[in-house]
């Protein structure tokens, strides 16, 4: 059995219900950390779960919102024999590795280590036995990743598009796929007042739109803007306004099955 959890599902800016965007990805006794911003450690284990069991962590890209938390995620396991395997972009490997030794965190003394692997755009791995992965670049900084798993055991298929505006050939690739999880930053009428957005980030509009395109089954927006005043509903009624399959509008630490 395979299961997601949401440790976050806000944008840069937390609030009191939303952390910053990063997925755990539970499959056997194993666990993929996808992003790591903070407090990772005591979600997981508010969620029942074991931080040592952390097989790879997958680095979307290196914005502070997705990333600041791994300096003290490898901290809190310095005492542990472990092998972490961090899947990114290369440009975005080499800040992790830069992040870390600011820290002295790739000393002898640390025992949990970190093994990189660079992946490009359409590469495929596996981040544990049994899950494959593919990534696929996304117009959000010049390094960013998506990332598509499928589990062979059941032949389901998932999506993360990570911080991204709507980019068609993911649609293209994320076609007819049982769940979708994808950037929806603002409602709409955000577009206009800030004109730096369309860019950037999707909103929930054009997200419905070109998932109800695609035939998702499954679509979970998230990365929502804490520093704007908008509610779910409005992002929910926006979405609706195409999309007709099944929506999801996560909370932090929601769990979902795969
Ligand atoms: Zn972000
Ligand atoms: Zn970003």
């Amino acid at each position: 059995m395979s299961e997601l959890f949401f440790l976050g599902t806000g944008g840069a800016v937390a609030t009191k219900a939303r952390d910053n965007t990063a997925l755990l990805l539970h499959h056997g006794q194993d666990l993929v950390l996808v992003d790591c911003p903070g407090s990772v450690t005591r979600k997981i284990k508010t969620l029942g779960l074991d931080p040592r069991a952390v097989c790879a962590i997958q680095v979307t890209h290196v914005h502070p919102d997705h990333i600041y938390g791994l300096p003290s995620f490898v901290h809190s396991l310095m005492l542990a024999d472990l092998r972490i395997r961090l899947f990114a972009a290369e440009e975005s490997i080499h800040f992790c590795r830069e992040l870390l030794s600011l820290y002295g965190l790739q000393d002898e003394s640390i025992r949990c280590r970190i093994e990189f692997r660079a992946v490009g755009s359409g590469d495929r791995f596996e981040p544990l036995p049994g899950v494959e992965c593919q990534a696929f670049h996304v117009p959000h900084k010049e390094s960013s990743l998506a990332f598509a798993w499928s589990f062979p055991e059941n032949g389901k298929t998932l999506l993360y598009s990570g911080d991204t505006p709507v980019f068609p050939p993911l649609f293209k690739q994320a076609a007819g796929m049982d769940t979708l999880i994808h950037d929806c930053s603002v409602p709409s009428r955000y577009f206009q007042e800030y004109p730096f957005l369309p860019s950037m980030h999707t909103n929930a509009l054009d997200l419905g739109r070109m998932a109800q395109e695609a035939r998702i089954k499954r679509l979970i927006p998230c990365h929502f803007f804490g520093e704007l005043d908008f509610d779910m509903d409005e992002i929910a009624l926006e979405i609706r306004e195409h999309y007709q399959g099944d929506l999801v509008i996560p909370r932090d630490l929601m769990r979902i099955e795969l």
